[in-house]
């Protein structure tokens, strides 16, 4: 019987999300790919395709064990490998999990035409990595002009038996805990060992590897993120015993040289399919129901996964092409090199330039770097306030923020950059820009401590620029947010300072503003 060749995808790494037959089969070959375009399509962190590449290794070998046919290869694309392997194998079905990614979409497209030539049909299953299908998505948003997280999130709570009591409501009274959850970090407590999953012998080969190849971002050496499933599984059984109870209080805490205070870290594991969302947020409502963890910092967990992942997931989809190049600010300007190289040394690619001032967005930028994250809100309320204050593109910072973390994908970064961090899609996902100025910093974080501005300046010399480039940002957009409801009280603020103020802060903000250093593009 000819063969059905399965093409896994590599964020599909394990059996508890990729679309293959429960036990192996004869008239089935699985197929891996480590697709050359895609290795060079962005400049990559280093410990993402060690994540990637690792884990793929490890679950071709579990296959094998378990009995699957696998043929796992190194291909210039994914299309030409799936064309190829059918063709070798002789396979008259490819079965394929939809495509997560535009690009993927775009690669599918072109197949389907090469194996109908070889006459050869091609199926899509839905993609397990996600708790809804798509269409669930576009269901719940059709016809909306604004599409808030909360109400998607509160459906699928209510269609999925998740927090709810014997009734139907909400556990804990309520749908929404973030007003529990906006505690700074307590003084002088140190923040918690960071969890960690030892490379075994083949993480270090691919680790070897990776440190080698060239026009790649952050360092290698500290990797310890799981690769396998066991070790996933471990990974999240620890973050819930150990600290799911405190999560929620200080999720938007920030800490220097922390890239994950109580942050569990999960959303690179579910992202590369070594865990399924469901099981997480079962294991996380378990917590609850047993005692162990109180409402906030379940639900704000939970929110992310059920509530934020599957969302943006759906955002993605629905916006794009055009989310790509969304720019309802219009803003002109490049990515600082401070996003590659804090530091100015010259050690992204060699290109020194004067180092970053700003301690936050130098220490939050140096955790990327050298860990592959940060948690969401050095991501949300430092590097991507900056940009937007600065005026950088929507485009320019994705770009950056798709290469640079271990969980990034396209599906997952361009909404929370172009819809949630810049606004560049106009107000569809949310209210109202996400910036602050230098006194939002200082009470989620310890970071203005050491910095060489001072935070309660908004000018001369020694001003946190964060200050004047935020008020610069509301006198910029101020016809724009004029008759907005929850902008107003800052345009009314900036009416009241004394017009010379004003004056002052937007000429530091131009002064600030021409200094900086853009990356090459
Ligand atoms: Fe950032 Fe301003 Fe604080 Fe320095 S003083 S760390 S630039 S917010």
């Amino acid at each position: 019987m000819p063969p059905t060749l399965a093409f896994v995808a590599p964020w599909e790494s394990s059996r508890a999300v990729a679309n293959l037959p429960r036990t192996p089969r004869d008239d089935v070959i699985v197929l891996l790919v480590e697709s050359i375009e895609k290795g060079a399509q962005l400049p990559w962190h280093r410990q993402k395709l060690v994540l990637v590449l690792s884990a793929m290794r490890h679950f071709a070998e579990a296959l094998r064990a378990a009995g699957y046919r696998v043929d796992h290869r190194v291909a210039p694309s994914y299309r030409e490998a799936i064309r190829d392997a059918a063709r070798e194998h002789g396979a008259t079905r490819v079965v394929a999990t939809e495509p997560r990614e535009w690009f993927l979409k775009d690669e599918f497209d072109v197949l389907r035409g090469w194996l109908a030539e070889d006459g050869v049909a091609f199926v899509e299953r839905p993609d397990r990595g996600f708790v809804v299908p798509r269409a669930r998505f576009e269901t719940w948003a059709a016809g909306r002009k604004e599409l808030r997280m909360e109400w998607f999130y509160r459906e699928l709570r209510r269609e999925h038996d998740v927090l709810l009591d014997a009734a139907g409501k909400p556990e804990g009274g309520a749908w929404n805990f973030d007003h529990d959850n906006r505690q700074p970090w307590p003084k002088g407590r140190p923040a918690p060992p960071r969890l960690r999953a030892e490379p075994d012998a083949v993480t270090r080969k691919v680790m070897a590897q990776v440190a080698e190849w060239r026009g790649l971002f952050g360092r290698v050496e500290s990797f310890a993120l799981p690769v396998t499933r066991a070790a996933a599984k471990a990974w999240l059984e620890q973050f819930v015993v150990e600290r799911l109870a405190e999560f929620g209080p200080y999720e938007d805490a920030m800490l220097a040289g922390e890239p994950d205070l109580l942050h569990s870290g999960l959303s690179s594991l579910l992202n590369v399919g070594l865990l399924a969302p469901m099981e997480v947020i079962r294991r996380a409502e378990q917590a609850y129901r047993e005692g162990t963890a109180p409402i906030a910092s379940v639900e704000g967990f939970v929110r992310q996964i059920l509530g934020w992942r599957e969302y943006v997931r759906g955002v993605y989809w629905h916006l794009m092409p055009g989310l790509r190049i969304a720019n309802a600010l219009e803003a002109p300007m490049g990515l600082p090199q401070w996003y590659w190289d804090p530091d100015g040394d010259g050690s992204y690619d060699g290109t020194a330039h004067p180092a970053c001032g700003m301690r936050c967005l130098a220490d939050s930028v140096r955790q990327v770097r050298d860990h592959g994250r940060t948690h969401h809100i050095n991501r949300l309320m430092i590097q991507g306030n900056i940009a937007t204050l600065l005026g950088v593109r929507p485009e320019a910072l994705s770009r950056w923020f798709w290469a640079a973390f271990t969980d990034a994908y396209e599906w997952v970064e361009l909404p929370n950059v172009a819809g949630m961090a810049t606004w560049g899609d106009g107000g569809v996902m949310a209210s109202k820009p996400y910036v602050a100025s230098g006194q939002y910093v200082k009470r989620m974080s310890d970071y203005c401590t050491g910095c060489r501005y001072d935070v309660k300046q908004r000018t001369g010399p020694d001003a946190c620029p964060l200050n004047y480039l935020y008020w610069d940002f509301i006198a910029r957009h101020r016809e724009r947010f004029a008759s907005h409801p929850r902008m107003a009280q800052m345009i009314r603020t900036l009416d009241r300072m004394k017009p010379e103020e004003v004056a002052a802060m937007r000429g530091e903000a131009a002064v600030f503003r021409a200094a900086v250093p853009i990356e090459k593009a």
